[in-house]
């Protein structure tokens, strides 16, 4: 086995939060997701269903949200700069806070660490507040979600989309269900 793949005992299960809500959101996450699974030393474990909700503190088009979980040899360091090549190459600006945006990954949670550089906060800062990650979170890893977290956003409306619906499907309402 070569380094770059170590072996499962030395991996870490790590969580990423995927959004979209501009160009082909659905496809940004499938493509996303492929990329992530390709990442060396990475193997996706699981991936919860997408989640539709309107931005919170910001306008435009509702996001589509979906979380995956991984085991990695990467360091978290090394995945949040693969992760931030994927959302580069998927066309990802900056243009001010909060803009639109054509993927946005969030490492959410590497393994039980507590990381608090200038570039990367895990568990990521503001995952406790958004219905869009711990609900998908919940999905694939409902030990690492609290009922009492989940009760404290039923406030913010979220919407499972059934699997396999595509962009044309979000835009028309239908889905292949
Ligand atoms: P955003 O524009 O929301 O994608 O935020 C990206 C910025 O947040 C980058 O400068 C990252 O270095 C920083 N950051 C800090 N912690 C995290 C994290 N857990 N996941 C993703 N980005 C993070």
């Amino acid at each position: 086995m070569s380094a770059a793949q170590p072996p499962p005992d030395d991996r870490v299960r790590a969580y990423i939060g995927l959004g979209a809500n501009i160009g082909q959101p659905a496809l940004a996450l499938r493509q996303a997701m492929a990329a992530i699974a390709a990442l060396p030393g990475t193997v996706l474990t699981r991936q919860s269903a997408s989640y539709r909700s309107a931005p919170l503190d910001a306008g435009g088009p509702d996001y589509l949200n979906a979380v995956v979980e991984v085991a990695t040899g990467l360091t978290p360091e090394a995945l949040l700069a693969a992760l931030q090549d994927i959302e580069r190459v998927a066309g990802r600006t900056r243009p001010y806070p909060n803009a639109p945006r054509t993927l946005d990954l969030d490492l959410l949670l590497y393994g039980d660490a507590h990381i608090d550089t200038p570039s990367l906060t895990v568990p990521h800062p503001r995952m406790g507040q958004r219905a869009f990650v711990l609900v998908p979170l919940a999905e694939i890893a409902p030990e690492r979600v609290s009922p009492r977290q989940l009760a404290a956003l039923t406030s913010q409306v979220i919407a499972r989309i059934p699997p396999g619906a595509d962009d044309e499907d979000l835009a028309t309402g239908a889905s292949h269900d």
